[in-house]
């Protein structure tokens, strides 16, 4: 039989890979393929630290493919172009590939499979990405859910049996794969810098290997997993498994994940147990997203509830720059935004909290704050940088209250009690006595003089007033969401840890 072809996009992994399973169950040798794009990979939307975690996965994943005695067949240029004369080099005439949820990829996906398909190439699509498609949870009038908690309650119901089979690695070294030799030379892996990108030893690492020990590390006996319910919410705690880089590159499959979540969750009790359920609970969240993004795609770049098209954002380049930058004047906004630029990935509290400093405080277009994200994080991802962007900006679906507006010095005494995190990332501050850390425009002089603090020179004074902010944006939220739709916004649930 024909040889065929698996086209990796956004599961670079060999375990629990559904195309590729669905491609080894032919009679036939397959041969794993990348295309990169040069115009994406250059482009502004994509940034460092996701095109780091790429190369390393591609890098990683070419290491165990040729301890296999394969090869990773990685192209460079337009994606039809790459693969048809992929397939006619090694006599291929059919491709598997993962389908993608978003809304540029599922157009890239059709023109392609049109192009091949017009030569003769079969293509067969899998569902990877999600455990779940976007219409298998939905309401029993074939609805979507835009409510979280009975989409989660449907979605658990429905969870059994798994619906595609993990695709153990072993099965792939008894010999599916095509060997080396019939694949031929391809591109090396490049680094970022091949594309204008820097590289950093502070992004995460990304690769099958360290992707699954996170996984291990996370749920096994002792594991943050049991104390997930409220470590979670603590920056400087690290309680989070730091697996959503994992998760956008696909060096850990979805399946695999809920399986041994549920697995720990079934012989686990009380607040283990609970803690077990409130991770699968964020899973579920990405799920939910990834669902909003499919069945209403205009939230790519419009807010879910029309009428918040009418919300009166500012424009002000100068709070723009100073939130990217980090010197809002508030201390674990500040230390939030640069540990994005710095290390690539950002804690889920603190994007709750920036998000809402943004467009609330500051009065910023949410498209300006996603954007931001789009291009500095490891994780990027549409559907949940938008559905977080349109949580906190309360023009999304199932939306915080446009009227619940984070208070960010409460929450940083609150969440980072002794300041451990803001001073980790905020090193200006660092001398600065844990009672003060939080407000440091109003500590005596005296203290910020020993402190090694001037405010406005080291340091800067707050870009906005919080109480005068809130005030500003109730004035612009309220008329708009209050008058249009005030059941949908009201009723809107409290999102777990807010
Ligand atoms: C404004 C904003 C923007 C965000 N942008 C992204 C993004 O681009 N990519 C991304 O993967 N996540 C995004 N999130 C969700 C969340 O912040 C990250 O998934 C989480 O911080 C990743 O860390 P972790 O893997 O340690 O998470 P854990 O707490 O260990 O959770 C496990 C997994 O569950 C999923 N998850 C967790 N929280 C959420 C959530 N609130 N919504 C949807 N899925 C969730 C992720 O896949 C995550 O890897 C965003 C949240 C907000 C508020």
């Amino acid at each position: 039989m024909d040889p065929s072809i698996v086209w990796l996009r956004r599961d670079l992994r060999l375990h629990d890979n559904v195309a590729l399973f669905e491609a080894c169950r032919r009679d036939a040798r397959v041969c794993l393929a990348f295309v990169l794009d040069p115009s994406l990979l250059r482009s502004e939307r994509v940034g460092a630290p996701i095109v780091q975690a790429f190369f390393d996965a591609l890098a990683a994943l070419r290491a165990n493919l040729r301890e296999l005695g394969s090869d990773l067949a990685l192209l460079e240029g337009d994606f039809a172009t790459e693969l048809s004369r992929l397939a006619r080099r090694i006599g291929a005439r059919e491709v598997f590939y993962n389908e993608d949820y978003e809304p540029e990829a599922i157009a890239r996906d059709a023109s392609v499979t049109a192009a091949l398909e017009q030569e003769g190439v079969v293509m067969h699509a899998s569902l990877d990405h999600v455990y779940f498609g976007a219409d298998e949870i939905q309401l029993d009038g074939g609805q979507p859910y835009k409510v979280f908690t009975p989409f989660k309650r449907r979605w658990i119901e429905r969870r059994h049996p798994l619906p595609r089979p993990p695709v153990p690695s072993a099965q792939l070294a008894k010999g599916c794969l095509l060997s080396a030799e019939s694949i031929g030379t391809t591109r090396g892996v490049p680094r970022p810098e091949d594309f204008g990108h820097r590289s950093s030893a502070r992004f995460p690492h990304v690769s099958e290997k360290r992707a699954r020990a996170l996984l291990g590390t996370f749920l096994r006996s002792g594991g943050a997993v049991e104390r997930y319910e409220v470590e979670r919410n603590f920056p400087a705690n690290d309680g989070t498994s730091h697996l959503s880089p994992h998760l956008r590159a696909g060096t850990i499959g979805i399946r695999e994940c809920f399986e041994r979540a549920f697995e720990r969750r079934d012989e686990s009790r009380g607040h283990v147990r609970a803690s077990v359920e409130a991770w699968i609970g964020e899973l579920i969240w990405r799920e939910f997203y990834q669902m909003i993004l499919a069945r209403f795609p205009h939230v790519a770049t419009e807010p879910f509830l029309p009428a918040a098209a009418r919300i009166p954002w500012r424009s002000s380049e100068e709070d723009f720059a100073a939130w990217c930058a980090g010197r809002t004047g508030y201390p674990l906004i500040d230390a939030a935004m640069r540990q994005l630029n710095e290390c690539g990935w950002m804690h889920n509290r603190l994007r709750m909290l920036v998000a809402s400093f943004l467009t609330k405080d500051l009065l910023l277009d949410w498209r300006r704050g996603e954007r931001y994200f789009e291009e500095h994080l490891a994780d990027a991802d549409v559907a949940q940088n938008n559905g977080g962007w349109q949580w906190a900006a309360s023009t999304g679906t199932d939306a915080a209250p446009y009227f619940r507006i984070f208070n960010p010095m409460r929450q940083s005494a609150i969440f980072d009690p002794s300041g451990t995190f803001i001073r980790q990332h905020v090193p200006e501050l660092r001398k600065l006595p844990d009672a003060h850390i939080h407000r440091p425009s109003t500590a005596p002089p005296l203290l910020l003089a020993e402190a090694g603090i001037e405010i406005g020179r080291t340091y800067p004074a707050p870009i906005v007033d919080h109480a005068v902010a809130r005030v500003r944006a109730l004035d612009a939220f309220a008329p708009v969401l209050r008058a249009a739709k005030p059941r949908e916004t009201m009723r809107a649930k409290k999102r777990p840890g807010v």
